[in-house]
């Protein structure tokens, strides 16, 4: 018995060789700082773990969940959505559907749009699920380089026509994963206007849209006027509220856009439970300043280690949004996969490589804000003992 080809094609997952090679050093006994993975290490906030006992208790949470989410969810996401971002008139019944955390929502989405032969636009370094999800829906993948010099937006100029023509998904996500770049107003009118012009659908994943620092707020394509005729937006609780493990999240946008992925999603899944959308309700309703706490986190955590790595020679500005630093490496290493192998090997750190988010990603590795501040500055401290500098 032999797995589908289609799994022949897909890249081992990244995360899955971070924790083996971290398995091998935990049995060696080292004492390891886990920076890899962007997962919150704090527990859920208060007011949704009290929702969610409540909504738990009660039975009429116990049964299938309607597919595209419970009204009052929709509702609710639709009103936070228009609070946050100044954006209203949704109709909850065709342009808000739940999705069971943002990472089965794109995979579908791609399940929905893509055919054998269609082209997909996406972004690279990039969260590797666009790339893995092209192939699973046997299409084609143009690759976008997010570069330095353009401040990580994609040249969509230097897309083909012929590419453009036969691309049915544009992805992109900002504020981004890995490189915690920002998108500007003006970028997504350029975006829109290509959309228009080549039909294609922009499918923007949100996942850090709260998770922001200095007073910065990240936008929404809906923003840009005309972008509902041609945009999907993916947003998540898993990241802002500390609620990874219980997978909800909804995709607002063209109501076209959200039939397509609804008609996948009653195929495949039977929706959220119930009570979760109840406890993600609360979340919704947290207030301005609690969501400035649970940030504020992040924030500190971000300046210790930006000062800590320009200490050591880096050449770093402090992101203003996600949960990650990302740096290049210093040149006397040769590849992504040498500096971080030797930073496991040294000091017991496990950052990704860079190009474990794609080719353009080489020269580079990331940092997830995910360890406490004393564990920062740990870390900061065994580079330094271990001679790590940043030589240009
Ligand atoms: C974490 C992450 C996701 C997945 O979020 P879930 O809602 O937990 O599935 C999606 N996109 C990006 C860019 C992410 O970093």
């Amino acid at each position: 018995m032999k797995t589908a080809s289609r799994l022949d094609r897909i890249p081992p997952y990244l995360f899955a060789e971070i924790d083996r090679r971290r398995d091998e050093a935990v049995a060696r006994g080292v004492d390891i700082i886990n920076m890899g993975i962007g997962d919150p290490d704090k527990p859920t906030p208060d007011i949704v773990l009290q929702a969610m006992h409540r909504a738990i208790d009660d039975p009429s949470t116990h049964n299938y969940p309607p597919y595209k989410g419970t009204k009052a969810y929709r509702e609710a996401a639709a009103a936070w959505f228009e609070r946050r971002f100044g954006v209203g008139g949704w109709n909850p019944d065709t342009e808000v559907i739940s999705s069971i955390g943002s990472k089965e929502a794109i995979h579908n989405t791609f399940l929905a749009f893509v055919d054998p032969g269609d082209f997909t636009l996406i972004p690279d370094p990039a969260y590797p699920v666009y790339r893995t999800s092209t192939i699973f829906a046997g299409g084609e993948y143009y690759t976008m380089p997010l570069l330095p010099e353009r401040d990580y937006l994609p040249d969509l100029d230097a897309i083909p026509d012929e590419v453009a023509r036969k691309a049915k998904l544009l992805w992109i996500n900002y504020p981004n994963n890995p490189t915690g770049a920002l998108a500007t107003l003006e970028f997504f009118e350029k975006l829109v206007h290509f959309a228009k012009k080549h039909d294609v659908l922009i499918c923007h994943d949100n996942a850090y849209s709260e998770m922001a620092y200095d007073g910065y707020k990240p936008p929404s394509i809906f923003q840009v006027p005309g972008a509902k005729d041609v945009a999907l937006e993916y947003l998540s609780c898993s990241k802002a509220y500390n609620m990874t493990g219980w997978r909800i999240g909804f995709v607002i946008g063209n109501a076209m856009g959200i039939g397509g992925l609804g008609q996948v999603k009653t195929n495949i899944d039977s929706g959220a439970f119930k009570a979760i959308q109840e406890a993600a309700i609360a979340a919704f309703g947290m207030s301005d300043e609690r969501l400035h706490e649970l940030m504020s986190v992040y924030q500190n955590r971000r300046n210790i280690l930006v000062d800590g790595l320009c200490s050591l020679g880096w050449p770093l500005t402090a992101p203003k949004a996600t949960l990650y630093v990302w740096a290049p490496i210093p040149k006397s290493f040769k590849t992504s996969l040498e500096f971080i192998s030797t930073l496991l090997d040294k000091c017991g750190i496990i950052v990704p490589p860079g190009n474990g988010y794609g080719a353009y990603g080489e020269g580079y590795f990331r940092i997830a804000l995910t360890v406490p501040d004393d564990r920062m500055r740990e870390a900061i401290d065994r580079m330094d003992k271990a001679g790590f500098r940043f030589d240009a």
